[in-house]
Parts: C-alpha cells; sequence; structure tokens
C-alpha cells in the first residue's frame, strides 16, 4: 500500500530540497515509485496551483486527506514575540500549520540542520526553532513529549544540506515500515551513528599531526584548519557527495554542519586554540592523554607523510 508524503517549506532556504532532487540512484521519480510513495505535494515538483495548496493543506488539517509521512524542510519562525507572523501562507502563521498537520502525520521528519535544531536561523531575530530541538536542547516547537501517530518522536535528517542518500535512504525504510533506530538526538544511527572523521582519507595524518594551513593540500585540517570532523556525527565520508567527494577528501575542513549547535559563533576555518592546542578536541577523548599522544605521534610521524607523498 502507497504512503502519502507531504513535503513543507518552511523558514531558512530550500537546498536541502535542491540535495534531494540531485540523488541520481534512483532519480526521484523512480525514488517515488519505487518505495511506493504518493507525493502529496513538494514545492519544487508540484504544478498545482496555489488555490489546490491551500485546499490540500486545509483536508490535512481537517484530516479528510491522511497523512503518512510529513517533511518539514527549515526551521519554525515563532517571531515577532511568538507570534509567527514573520512567516506566513495566506495570512496564517506557518507554525500553526505546522502544528496542526504533525497532530495528524504518521511519522514527521525534519530535514536538514535547521528544521532538526533551528540552525541558522537562531541566530538571527526570527526567533527560530527546530521541530523538537533548539540547538542541543530537546524540545523544541512541538515540546520534548511530541509523538506522531505511530509514536514516534520527530526524525531528525540534519546536515547543511541534509545527504541526498540519508534523506532518500530514511524515507525508504520508513515507507517500507523499516526499523530505523536513533541517536540522541533522534537522528539515525545507520548515518549518525559514526563521526566524518571516520572513513576520512586524511585519518593517516591526522594520526600522525601532520597539518595543514591552507586549503587543498594533503595533510589533516584539525589542528589550524578549524575541521570538526573528529567532533561531528555524520555520512559524509561514508556516503560522499554525487557518490564522488567530501570536503575533507578536496582539503576543505568539515564545517560540522550536522551538529545541533551549527553554525558556530566563532569563524570557521579557524581552529580555536590556546598556546596552539585546539580547544574543542575529538568527541569523547581526555585533553591531557591526547595532547601526549599527539606530541609522541608528531615526532613518530614517517617521512613519506611529513614531506606529503601519501596521496589522498
Ligand atoms: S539546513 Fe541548510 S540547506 Fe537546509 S534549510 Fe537550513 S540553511 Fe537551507
Ligand atoms: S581533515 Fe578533518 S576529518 Fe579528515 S582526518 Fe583531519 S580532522 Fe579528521
Amino acid at each position: 500500500m502507497s504512503k502519502t508524503l507531504f513535503w513543507f517549506q518552511a523558514g531558512g532556504c530550500g537546498g536541502d530540497s535542491m540535495a534531494f532532487l540531485s540523488n541520481k540512484w534512483p532519480n526521484i521519480s523512480e525514488f517515488i515509485r519505487l518505495n511506493h510513495i504518493e507525493l502529496l505535494w513538494h514545492p519544487s515538483f508540484s504544478d498545482g496551483s496555489p488555490a489546490q495548496y491551500i485546499e490540500l493543506i486545509d483536508a490535512l488539517l481537517s484530516g479528510e486527506q491522511p497523512l503518512d509521512i510529513l517533511c518539514v524542510e527549515g526551521f519554525v519562525v515563532r517571531g515577532p514575540g511568538g507570534t509567527g507572523m514573520y512567516d506566513t501562507l495566506e495570512g496564517k502563521p506557518k507554525k500553526d500549520l505546522i502544528a496542526g498537520m504533525a497532530k495528524r502525520a504518521e511519522v514527521v521528519v525534519a530535514v536538514g540542520t535547521c528544521a532538526a535544531f533551528g540552525g541558522v536561523g537562531t541566530v538571527g531575530e526570527v526567533e527560530a526553532v527546530g521541530l523538537q530541538f533548539h540547538r542541543e536542547t530537546m524540545g523544541g516547537f512541538l515540546g520534548k513529549d511530541y509523538r506522531s501517530r505511530s509514536g514516534r518522536p520527530v526524525i531528525n535528517l540534519p546536515g547543511c544540506p541534509c545527504h541526498m542518500g540519508v534523506t532518500t535512504g530514511a524515507l525508504s525504510m520508513i515507507a517500507s515500515g523499516s526499523p530505523l533506530p536513533l541517536n540522541e538526538h533522534n537522528a539515525p544511527l545507520d548515518w549518525y551513528g559514526l563521526l566524518v572523521h571516520q572513513g576520512c582519507i586524511r585519518n593517516e595524518y591526522h594520526e600522525y599531526r601532520v597539518e595543514e594551513n591552507d586549503f587543498g593540500q594533503r595533510g589533516c585540517l584539525f589542528f589550524h584548519m578549524g575541521c570538526r570532523g573528529p567532533l561531528t556525527r555524520g555520512p559524509c565520508n561514508k556516503l560522499q557527495w554525487n557518490g564522488q567527494r567530501s570536503k575533507t577528501s578536496v582539503g576543505v575542513p568539515c564545517s560540522g554542519c550536522t551538529r545541533p549547535d551549527f553554525p558556530q559563533s566563532n569563524p570557521f576555518f579557524r581552529t580555536r586554540n590556546i598556546a596552539g592546542v585546539p580547544i574543542d578536541l575529538p568527541e569523547g577523548v581526555d585533553r591531557a592523554h591526547y595532547l601526549a599522544y599527539k606530541g609522541m605521534a608528531a615526532a613518530a610521524a614517517p617521512e613519506r607523510l611529513k614531506s606529503r607523498k601519501t596521496r589522498v
């Protein structure tokens, strides 16, 4: 039996849609067909009139149109003063439409860091919040106790944008009723149970602390260039983008876009440090042991790494 899916655009950009659209194997039309999804609306595919769109939302809110999967892209705008009137549809705050549809949906999916945690909206004046988190704090717009009709919390698919392989993979598993175990940020463990650092082709350079000060070089980008790969759970080095490359594989530091605290307040591409020692260390490591280990590792670095002979 097919599952109905409605994709709602809230605050933020359409980057998650653009990434989703660029899925190649299969392409999106095939993906929808193969997974028996009945696409009620997507802002980039659907060609119904604005009046039909409003009618559909009314039918979803009243329950006349059953809703299996509600995807929300972008943060929930609550401003000014909690009214939500900075982001409206036909004069109605979108936040109220989201709340109404979330009550009807079998499963709610937050696509992208904005929808999951508030993302870039939390640094502005629109009083933005994620669907069930506000940055690291559970609660968000719907509240920590919210459960969709299937009894699940909002399923978070962070990323700025969310990787197309994650969006299609998660929707496919939801549509087929497969289990989708989640981490403590309600993001699927299949893609958010590992660090970006795992699978990075610069790992040997990191191991021996052979570090770069510029983009596009061969060494590791952690100590100087602000790479957040060892602090960030995400699939970039597992899935690659367009099946080709990731940021770190081409010499650009990971900016931690799947993290609940993204975007960070300090500059990207520069490692915060005290006396040359990074303030933010890889997830779970003990500072004293890590620094002793790194000092010894740098001293033991083989010549082929120091001279950047090993390719990445
Ligand atoms: S998470 Fe990134 S891609 Fe998605 S809406 Fe926000 S800014 Fe756009
Ligand atoms: S570049 Fe970043 S992700 Fe790659 S090994 Fe270095 S710290 Fe890890």
